[in-house]
């Protein structure tokens, strides 16, 4: 078994669903309470596309303002990006669009696997944030991908951190060998992989029982 570590890191404003996305992909569960985060960091064992588990961490963040120190160090460190807005908070997609700027001001525009994500997908009745303008936003303005997810639901959780993950480890991979990422290679791949989403592909996510518990918080 090769084992490698993939960081992936979860940011957006408070209350958007973060950590219901979280617990949702790694626990399979779905809580309405609503207990705001500082940071938590899980480790989890994945199957990814390769055939092989991977130990990758996702990095639970606190909604935006508060530590902006500790966000530009969790995006330096980050290999692959989740920005989550509330489908029905118009104000949650602009700070999530500011996000998504500062991740590629600080990676590279375009350099790593982006999501743009509005979850709350099934509040649809209250939505603020036109399907059709976010993801043009996010692939002409922001260069990532986008996808509606519902965390309570479970819709397009697995299938989002399975491709995120895979993206990244292509990149890694790839930085491994010393190779150049040529621009719009990796990236537009994984954009297509999620527009299938909806006729859902078939994936892998296991947990082992030693990394079932290891959360780790951080302060
Ligand atoms: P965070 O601050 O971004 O980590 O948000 P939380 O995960 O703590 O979720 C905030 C609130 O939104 C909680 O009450 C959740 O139960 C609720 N929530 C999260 N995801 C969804 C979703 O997909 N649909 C609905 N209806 N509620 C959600
Ligand atoms: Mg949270």
């Amino acid at each position: 078994m090769m084992l490698k570590d993939y960081s992936v890191v979860v940011l957006g404003a408070g209350g958007v669903g973060k950590t219901s996305m979280v617990v949702q992909f790694i626990h399979g569960f779905f809580t309405q309470e609503y207990n705001p985060t500082i940071e938590d960091c899980y480790r989890h064992l994945v199957q990814l596309p390769d055939g092989y588990y991977h130990t990758v961490e996702i990095l639970d963040t606190a909604g935006t303002h508060q530590f902006p120190a500790m966000r530009e160090l969790s995006i330096r460190s980050g290999h692959a990006f989740v920005i989550v807005y509330s489908i029905e908070s118009e104000e949650s997609f602009r700070e999530a669009m500011k996000i998504a700027d500062m991740v590629n001001n600080i990676k590279g525009r375009g350099k790593v696997p982006m999501v743009l994500v509005g979850n709350k997908s099934d509040l649809n009745q209250n939505r603020e944030v036109d399907m059709d303008r976010a993801r043009q936003l996010s692939v002409d303005s922001l260069e990532c991908a986008h996808l509606e997810t519902s965390a309570k639901y479970g819709l397009n959780i697995n299938s989002l951190f399975t491709e995120l993950l895979s993206a990244a480890m292509h990149i890694v991979s790839k930085d491994h060998i010393g190779a150049t990422i040529k621009k719009g290679i990796i990236i537009p791949r994984m954009r297509s992989k999620l527009k299938r989403l909806a006729s859902d592909s078939v994936v892998h996510v296991a947990t082992s029982p030693q990394a079932r518990n290891q959360k780790c918080t951080i302060l």
